[in-house]
């Protein structure tokens, strides 16, 4: 999961929706003033790569990559 740091607005939803419960508010302010969210420690591998914080970010910031996919895709070519 890759986060624009810049343009979160801190509203929670992706933290609500995550099915894996991976994700938390983080102590990190950015400049609009918000807790932005993070993978919490050690939980990366818990990520199945299924989208639904992307989908759900209101501001366009999370964008998820599985690497998996990616790598079979680029194996192919
Ligand atoms: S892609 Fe799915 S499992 Fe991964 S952080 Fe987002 S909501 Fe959670
Ligand atoms: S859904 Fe988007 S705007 Fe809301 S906390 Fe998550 S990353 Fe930030």
């Amino acid at each position: 999961m890759f986060l624009n740091k810049g343009r979160c607005g801190g509203c929670r939803a992706c933290i609500a929706v995550c099915p894996t419960g991976i994700l938390e508010l983080s102590d990190e302010l950015n400049y609009r003033i918000a807790y932005i969210p993070k993978v919490k420690e050690g939980k990366e591998k818990y990520c199945t790569a299924c989208r639904r914080c992307e989908f759900a970010c209101p501001d366009w910031c999370i964008y998820v990559l599985d690497e998996e996919k990616a790598s079979s895709e680029r194996a192919k070519t």
